[in-house]
């Protein structure tokens, strides 16, 4: 069997995998790729990483069969909104257990956000992210640089030299840029280099030091709140800078149900804003930080039920066009201190899928077919990567699970090193049974295929 590494003309992708050159046809799965509109029973073949076929029947002669009655079978998930932590806080996560804990979760390829030590905010900090990647060798990385050096929020970064240098687009996130005319400025490049500002919306002077929401849990337990006008008065900003640029602005986690409303418009204008949304504001109210539970603790905070309704309203209508993770991992005795001293943030990736499915598909509130193009198809088009499709041609990064079998999460068996997760013993359906990048089985079972030679 002979595995070597392949680079795509044109990709602006790391191409990590190794491709097994051996054929494999995919037998008795149920396929849902929304990209093609296919949702049925069909085998698939896999030649060179690439999907050669999909038809109802694959002769498997000459080529290695592989079982996969019972499952579903889609294209791999991309998340675009992931924290690798490395380089700067490996005893949060490193590249190799982020991208362990994504081909876990169903996810073929991450974003690195750039909120590390040092920041991700020149080409050779992108090249670097890069290099690490390709040493993990699992999930497909694809960086994303800072808009202002070192996340300070006062001097552009050198944004198109990191765009030549494979950063699929721009944030700040972990901070909203708080300056307007230096927005304005970043989102001129942006348009020239044609790739979407992803923007953390926090306006500081509102958000200050709050804890929580600013609501009934934040009144209940004395802490400080954050007020959902914080997130919305720059998202309408936002939206303002992209009309006038017709730069691509992506809202990440939307909260609120005001910011919401803001999108509608904006979307009503035929502006170019897309939003996402992550599965804990979808699931969970600022209740779920009742009791100083720092696992429910993250920027922007849980907010109202009503806010958490109108966001999975919006999911429904396509107001919210992707859902994204935020994984933001943290050392248990970060999150073991007070509420106020534990950090923001909480792990997503290894329970996205199983939780939306359970709780959003199989009560019927979205098909299946439209979870799978928010966690897939969307979020490859406003990256604009040839990936988040079955259609022949295309790299084989591919996620097979089981909707049938139920299973309780359980933190403690996580490949994140951050186990800092709300969901801890919620009982789930659509666990991830294989993952597929470039062809290669990376997982199987929950077994993490680190590969031969690979670092791990
Ligand atoms: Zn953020």
């Amino acid at each position: 069997m002979a595995n070597y590494y392949r680079q795509a003309a044109g990709e602006t992708a790391i191409s990590c995998e190794r491709i097994d050159s051996v054929e494999k046809v995919l037998q008795g799965g149920t396929i849902v790729d929304p990209s093609q509109r296919l949702h049925g029973r069909y085998d698939l073949l896999i030649r060179d990483g690439l999907v050669a076929e999909i038809a109802e029947k694959i002769s498997a002669r000459g080529r290695k069969p592989v079982d996969v009655s019972g499952l579903v079978l889609t294209p791999g998930l991309i998340d675009l909104h992931t924290h690798l932590r490395e380089p700067g806080e490996e005893h949060k996560e490193t590249v190799l257990t982020a991208c362990a804990a994504a081909v876990a979760g169903g996810y073929t390829a991450v974003t690195a956000m750039p909120n590390t030590n040092p920041v991700t905010d020149d080409a050779g900090k992108v090249r670097h992210i890069k290099r690490l990647a390709a040493k993990a060798g699992l999930a497909r990385v694809f960086p994303v640089g800072a808009v202002t050096k070192g996340l300070q929020g006062r001097e552009l970064s050198g944004i198109a030299a990191m765009v030549s240098e494979g950063a699929c687009a721009v944030t700040d996130d972990g901070r909203g840029v708080q300056d307007s005319g230096l927005l304005r400025q970043a989102l001129q490049v942006c348009a020239r280099c044609d790739i979407p500002l992803l923007e953390h919306c926090e306006d500081e002077t509102l958000a200050g030091c709050g804890q929580v929401h600013e609501g009934e849990i934040a009144e209940k337990l004395g802490l400080p709140g954050i007020p959902a006008s914080s997130e919305t008065v720059m998202v309408a900003r936002d939206a303002l800078l992209s009309a006038e640029t017709g730069a691509h602005v992506h809202f990440m986690h939307v909260s609120s149900a005001s910011s919401v409303e803001i999108i509608r418009l904006a979307k009503k204008y035929q502006l170019n804003v897309t939003a996402e949304a992550t599965p804990h504001h979808l699931l969970l109210s600022e209740a779920a930080a009742d009791g100083y539970n720092t696992a429910a603790k993250m920027k922007p905070p849980l907010r109202s039920e009503a806010d958490r309704q109108a966001l999975v309203q919006a999911l429904a209508e396509n107001i919210i066009d992707v859902v994204a993770t935020d994984h933001a991992p943290h050392a248990e005795v970060e999150k073991e201190q007070d509420f106020t001293a534990a950090p923001f943030g909480v792990v997503g990736l290894e329970t996205a899928f199983p939780l939306l499915y359970t709780y959003l598909v199989r009560p019927g509130i979205i098909t299946l077919d439209r979870l799978v193009a928010k966690m897939s198809c969307r979020p490859a088009e406003i990256l604009k990567l040839p990936y988040g499709t079955l259609a022949p041609g295309s790299p084989a990064d591919i996620a097979a699970f089981n909707l049938q079998e139920e299973r309780t999460i359980d933190s403690n068996f996580f490949c994140s090193k951050g186990k800092n997760t709300p969901f801890h013993g919620w009982k789930v359906y659509g666990f991830p049974v294989m993952t597929i990048v470039g062809g290669r089985v990376v997982m199987r079972d929950g077994v993490i295929n680190y590969g031969e030679g690979l670092e791990q």
